[in-house]
């Protein structure tokens, strides 16, 4: 299978909390969790050889605009700021993804969860056309994730 963690998912895998700094998990500053964020986003940056979106995979060199660190499980549905539940996306698909947790796989009609890039391996539910330049879905969570970041949108397609 063509699923075997890439070099930036086996580090995301072996990162853990411990290594912010002592208070940037702290809840109940903006301040101190801002600060969390700042140090995180560091963290993600190191982990890439060429920062791209965690989701569409476009690669942040081609974007314009710089990735923003996304809350996987959005802090409105309980996620935490935690190394665990961020990664760096593109504007784009950070902007569609919005407080989603859920999306309907257009194939089947259900509703699964959004792709996790903490937890799930890209490969097993994403794969690129022959051309490569579309995203495909190769699992319900691949597809409703694709719908509902509108992740081959002309712009991003174009690139
Ligand atoms: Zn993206």
């Amino acid at each position: 299978m063509g699923g075997a963690p890439t070099g930036l998912s086996a580090r995301f895998s072996k990162q853990s909390e411990s290594a912010l700094p002592p208070g940037s998990t702290a809840k109940s500053a903006h301040g101190v969790r801002n600060r969390g964020v700042r140090s995180i986003s560091l963290t993600l940056r190191t982990e890439h050889s060429e920062p791209r979106c965690a989701y569409c995979h476009s690669p942040e060199r081609l974007l314009g605009l710089p990735l923003e660190v996304d809350h996987i499980i959005p802090t409105t549905a309980g996620g935490r700021t935690l190394l665990a539940n961020l990664c760096l996306c593109c504007r784009s698909c950070n902007g569609h993804k919005w407080q989603q947790t859920h999306a309907q796989d257009p194939q089947t009609g259900r509703r699964v969860r959004l792709y996790h890039p903490r937890r799930q391996q890209w490969a097993r539910h994403f794969v690129w056309n022959r051309s490569g330049t579309r995203v495909l879905g190769a699992t319900a969570t691949g597809r409703a994730t694709i719908m509902a970041l509108r992740m081959n949108n002309a712009l991003i397609v174009g690139l």
